[in-house]
C-alpha cells in the first residue's frame, strides 16, 4: 500500500470512529445510519471504506502555503471549492508579494491591438516599469516586435494582469479555518446552526449567506495559533481559528472567528 493510501485509511478510520461516537448522542441523527462511514465535512455526503478512492487528502492550509494533510474531503469538494478558491488566494499572495518586493508579475501584452505575447511586468521603482517578454509564448510574432522596437517605433502595448476575486479569497480563508476546526474538534463541531451557515457559504462562495466573512488579518502571537474559544465579552461568544500562511518565505497570520449562536 502506498504511503498516501495509509494516510487516507488512517484518516478515514479516525473520522469514521468519531462519527460513530457522535451518533450515540441522543440528539444526533445521521442518515443513512451505516457504521464505519466518513462524512465529507463540506458536502456532508457519506462514504464507506469501499468508496475511499473518492476521498482526497486535504492540505490545510493549501500546499502552496506550507500546510499539512489534516483531513479528507471528497474529490468533488476538493476540485470545486478547493482548487477554485485556493487559486484566488494564491494569486492574491503572488501579487501582494510582487508589490512588496518589487518582483515581476506575470502579464499578457497586446501589441498594436493585433497580437499577444506573455511575459512579466516589474515596477522596480516609482515611475519605472520593466517588461519581460516570453519568446516561446509567441515565437512567430516575437521577432516582429523586436524589429519594431529596434526601428525606434513605439508600438501600442496594453498589458493585462490576471487578478483575483476578493470574495473568493475571503472564502478560501474561511475554508481553511473551517477545515482546521473540523480536523481538530471532530464532527461534534458541526452540530451548530452557525457552523452550518459557514459550510454553506464555503459551498456557495458567490452567495451572501454569512453576514460577514469574519476574517481578521494581523500579526498574532504564536501562543494563540490554533483554535481558541472566546467567551468574554459575552457578545463575542465565538471560536477563533488562528493560522499561519507562509508563501515564498513571507509569513502572515490570519484569524477567523466562528461565532456561536446566541439566543
Ligand atoms: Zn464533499
Amino acid at each position: 500500500m502506498a504511503r498516501n493510501d495509509h494516510k487516507r485509511v488512517n484518516l478515514f478510520n479516525q473520522f469514521a470512529s468519531n462519527l460513530d461516537l457522535l451518533k450515540e448522542h441522543p440528539s444526533v441523527t445521521v442518515e443513512p445510519d451505516a457504521a464505519n462511514t466518513f462524512l465529507c465535512p463540506l458536502c456532508w455526503k457519506l462514504y464507506s471504506i469501499e468508496a475511499i478512492s473518492h476521498l482526497t487528502l486535504e492540505h490545510v492550509p493549501p500546499d502552496y502555503f506550507g500546510g499539512r494533510v489534516r483531513i479528507l474531503t471528497c474529490q468533488i469538494c476538493n476540485n470545486t471549492s478547493g482548487h477554485l478558491l485556493d487559486s484566488h488566494l494564491a494569486r492574491k499572495e503572488e501579487l501582494d508579494n510582487a508589490l512588496a518586493t518589487s518582483s515581476p508579475v506575470e502579464a499578457t501584452f497586446t501589441v498594436n491591438k493585433s497580437f499577444k505575447i506573455k511575459g512579466a511586468l516589474q515596477v522596480s521603482k516609482p515611475g519605472h516599469v520593466s517588461v519581460y517578454l516570453n519568446k516561446s509564448s509567441n515565437p512567430y510574432r516575437f521577432p516582429e516586435l523586436i524589429q519594431l522596437l529596434e526601428q525606434g517605433s513605439t508600438p501600442e502595448v496594453k498589458y493585462h494582469i490576471k487578478g483575483y476575486n476578493k470574495k473568493h479569497v475571503q472564502i478560501a480563508l474561511l475554508r481553511i479555518a473551517y477545515l482546521i476546526a473540523v480536523s481538530e474538534l471532530g464532527y461534534g463541531f458541526l452540530c451548530n446552526d452557525r457552523i452550518h451557515e459557514v459550510r454553506l457559504q464555503i459551498q456557495h462562495p458567490l452567495q451572501d449567506i454569512m453576514p460577514s466573512s469574519g476574517i481578521i488579518p494581523g500579526n498574532y502571537p504564536d501562543e494563540v495559533l490554533g483554535i481558541n474559544y472566546v467567551s468574554y465579552p459575552s457578545e463575542e461568544d465565538a471560536f477563533l481559528v488562528v493560522f499561519d500562511l507562509r508563501s515564498q518565505g513571507v509569513p502572515f497570520d490570519m484569524v477567523y472567528s466562528f461565532q456561536e449562536q446566541t439566543s
